[in-house]
Order: structure tokens, then C-alpha cells, then sequence
């Protein structure tokens, strides 16, 4: 039995990054960058105004005060879009709307709360410091500027950063192909009755879920038969077409228990088949030359427990996210939780965000066959390998499920 942290390093450590294509940038949400992005030009391309108003030549209006305005002559009117060619005469002054380029000359813009027009005059009671409300060409982004890294993930801001700087493709890796297999004889599937002796397969759909959120392709081979033969024949399948295979169930001790036989009989190399955790105790993962193997163990909570923790970030590592896991934070359980020693746990918590910090509560029960508590509290505290029990003077680290990094 090895340490989850030994485990996750395993795991980890055989990553080797998927292919790289070139997708559409608008398309490219949750996908992460395969090379770093540099931005051939100024973003704003122009400086332009920050506010509706007028610009001035600042010098023009260093006198003004309260009971002595200045008077400008309105010279015309630059809207959002126009073009700015016509410089602004001493003494004068263009109205600006927001967004537009700020004219030859110009240096400042006073917004329109603070005027007083009248005619063709607008009356400045303030002095204004140059630069004032002008927004310079490249404040956002400088042309020749590294915009993002490798291995970032893109989001929506990403992808309007794209947009401004031209970029209608970006390189990313190819999406990870998953196939999911979900072992036991008692399995039947959700549309169906299940009669005495028979189970639902939840594993199956929920971790072809986990696999589309975590931006990979799932693959799912539904229910195989506790037999040698069926594994085989599945995993033989799977091995054509996957880069990584996550099977639930069958790997404990259990007589009918063969994924792992199968798995060595199928040429996968097992680097560990136990870990010092709760849930998911009997998780076994191996490789067979790029492709991984995920058996994680049928209980429902254990099997997305072990998905997060281990098959996640893998799939996060080989499709180029720098970020593997999920957000965490600290917070503390509101009452001590009792456990022991030996293996980390990986509780199921409810968190209460307060201006104190974090609030823990687990979710329910902790058994390792119960998933409701898992869909209820959207969150994974850990505990320590060798604490007996964990009070509200500890701070606890604990993951964010729903979040991305
Ligand atoms: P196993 O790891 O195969 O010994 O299974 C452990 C427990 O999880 C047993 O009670 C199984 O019936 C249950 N189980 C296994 N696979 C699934 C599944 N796909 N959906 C729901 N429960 C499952
Ligand atoms: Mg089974």
C-alpha cells in the first residue's frame, strides 16, 4: 500500500503530453494553450477616451476655477469610432464620447458631469492633470507583448483577449479519448428495472460526466460482465481507441474480482493496486506503452473520489493545463472529526464561506458506497494519514469541485 501523495506521483509522473492542434480561438473555452501567445499589436490600437466629455489641452485650462471658468470653443463632435484626424486648435475643444480616439493636440478629457455648455462654449471650472481620462493605445496589451504562457487554461476573458489582439486560432492539445468501463454483474443500466440482487450503474455515467467536464472525450463501453472474458475483450477494445481506460469495480479481493488479471493478462504494466486512502482504497493504475489505466474501485463515491484526485489531473496534464488540480483552499470543521490512523481521507464536505474564513461540515455519511454526499457537498477535505481525528483549531485543506484551475 503506498501514499496517496506517492500515488499521485506515479500518476503524474508518466504524463506525457497529447498532440497539438490548432483550434478556434471563440471555440477554445476550457482547453489549454499549447505554446505561449505573443501579440503582434497594440490593444487599445489608439488611445482613447475613458469617458463621454470633452478633451483639452490641459495647459489650456490651468487657470480655471470655481469662480473664474474657462471658456473653450467647441471645435466639433469625435464619437466612438470616428476617425481623429483633424488636431485640436489652442483654445478650443472637441466633445468625446467614450471610446473615441483622442484627436492631434489633445491631451486630457474632462467628463460631461462636470461641464456647463452654453452656444457653442463649454465652461471648464477645474484644472485637469494631462492624461486625464485617456486611455493609452496598448494599455491593455503591448504589440510584441508574451499575452499568456504555455499551459494556460483558456477561459472567456482568454478568449476575448484573442479576439482584441486578431487571433482566430490558437495551438492546443488534442482532446484526451477516455473509455469507461463499468464492471459488475449486478450491474443494469438506469432505464432499467433493477430486481433483487441487481444495482443501477451510476459509475458509468457519472464518470463519463467527470471526463466531458474535465474537456476530454468519453468513450463508454456500459456495463461488462464479472468475467475473465468480458474484461479482456473490453480492454482489448479500449486500447485501440483510448489514451487513457478507467474502469470501476472488480479490482478488490473479492473471488470475482479480475480487472487486474485481465489488465496483466492484456500486457498493462500495474504500478500500484493499493493506496493509504478513504475512499478508494483498492485503486490500481498501470500502462501499457502511452496508455493509461485507471481501475478504480466500484463504490460510487470512492470511484469519483479516486476520478478527481488521480484521473483528473492526469487528463488535465496530457491535454497541457500547467494547473492539474483543482482550487483549494483552508478552512476549519465546525465540530472534531474522528478517523483512523493509517490512511489520508478525503471527506466530503459542505463549506459556509464567512468573513472568519471557511466552515467545514462533512456531507452526510462517509461511506465510501454513498454518492449523494457527494453531489450535496461539492467540496473534498483532506485529512491527514496519521491524525486520529481532526478539531476546529486545525486548519484543513480542501478542494473546490465545481471550480477550475
Ligand atoms: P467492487 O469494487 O466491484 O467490489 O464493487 C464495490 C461495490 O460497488 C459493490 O457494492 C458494487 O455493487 C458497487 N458498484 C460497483 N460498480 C458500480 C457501478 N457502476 N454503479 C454503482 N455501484 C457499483
Ligand atoms: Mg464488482
Amino acid at each position: 500500500m503506498i501514499d496517496f501523495e506517492k500515488a499521485l506521483e506515479i500518476v503524474l509522473g508518466s504524463a506525457a503530453p497529447l498532440p497539438v492542434e490548432e483550434a478556434a480561438a471563440d471555440q477554445a473555452l476550457g482547453r489549454a494553450l499549447a505554446e505561449a501567445v505573443d501579440s503582434p499589436c497594440d490593444v487599445p490600437p489608439a488611445a482613447n477616451s475613458a469617458m463621454d466629455g470633452i478633451c483639452v489641452r490641459a495647459a489650456d485650462v490651468a487657470n480655471a476655477r470655481g469662480d473664474a471658468p474657462c471658456a473653450l470653443r467647441v471645435q466639433g463632435t469625435i464619437a466612438a469610432g470616428d476617425p481623429a484626424d483633424e488636431a485640436l486648435r489652442e483654445g478650443w475643444t472637441f466633445k468625446i464620447m467614450t471610446g473615441a480616439p483622442i484627436p492631434p493636440g489633445a491631451d486630457a478629457v474632462i467628463p460631461v458631469e462636470v461641464l456647463r455648455f452654453e452656444g457653442d462654449q463649454v465652461f471648464v471650472s477645474s484644472p485637469v492633470k494631462s492624461g486625464a481620462e485617456i486611455r493609452p493605445a496598448g494599455a491593455d496589451v503591448r504589440a510584441g507583448q508574451r499575452v499568456f504562457d504555455a499551459g494556460t487554461s483558456i477561459t472567456s476573458a482568454h478568449i476575448g483577449v484573442f479576439a482584441s489582439i486578431g487571433r482566430t486560432t490558437v495551438p492546443v492539445r488534442r482532446r484526451a479519448r477516455v473509455a469507461v468501463m463499468a464492471t459488475g454483474s449486478e450491474l443494469v443500466n438506469a432505464d432499467e428495472e433493477a430486481p433483487a440482487g441487481k444495482i443501477r450503474n451510476s459509475n458509468g455515467p457519472a464518470l463519463c460526466a467527470a471526463i466531458r467536464k474535465a474537456g476530454a472525450d468519453a468513450i463508454d463501453f456500459g456495463i461488462i460482465r464479472d468475467d475473465r472474458a468480458s474484461i479482456e475483450s473490453a480492454l482489448a477494445a479500449a486500447m485501440k481507441r483510448a489514451d487513457a481506460i478507467v474502469s470501476s469495480g472488480g479490482v478488490s479481493v473479492g473471488e470475482f474480482d479480475f480487472v487486474k488479471e485481465a489488465l496483466a493478462k492484456s500486457g498493462v504494466d500495474i504500478l500500484f493496486e493499493k493506496v493509504a486512502q478513504k475512499p478508494g482504497k483498492p485503486m490500481a493504475f498501470g500502462r501499457r506503452g502511452p496508455i493509461a489505466f485507471f481501475g478504480l474501485p466500484g463504490n460510487p463515491a470512492a470511484s469519483l473520489v479516486c476520478f478527481e484526485i488521480y484521473v483528473r489531473a492526469y487528463l488535465r496534464t496530457i491535454m497541457g493545463h500547467a494547473a492539474a488540480h483543482r482550487p483549494h483552499a483552508y478552512g476549519r470543521f465546525a465540530e472534531t472529526v474522528r478517523k483512523k490512523p493509517g490512511r489520508a481521507h478525503f471527506v466530503r464536505v459542505l463549506v459556509e464561506p464567512s468573513p472568519e474564513g471557511y466552515t467545514l461540515r462533512p456531507a452526510g455519511d462517509q461511506g465510501s458506497g454513498l454518492l449523494r454526499p457527494m453531489a450535496l457537498g461539492r467540496h473534498l477535505a483532506l485529512l491527514p494519514k496519521d491524525a486520529d481525528s481532526v478539531g476546529p483549531e486545525t486548519p484543513v485543506k480542501f478542494f473546490f469541485l465545481d471550480a477550475e484551475a
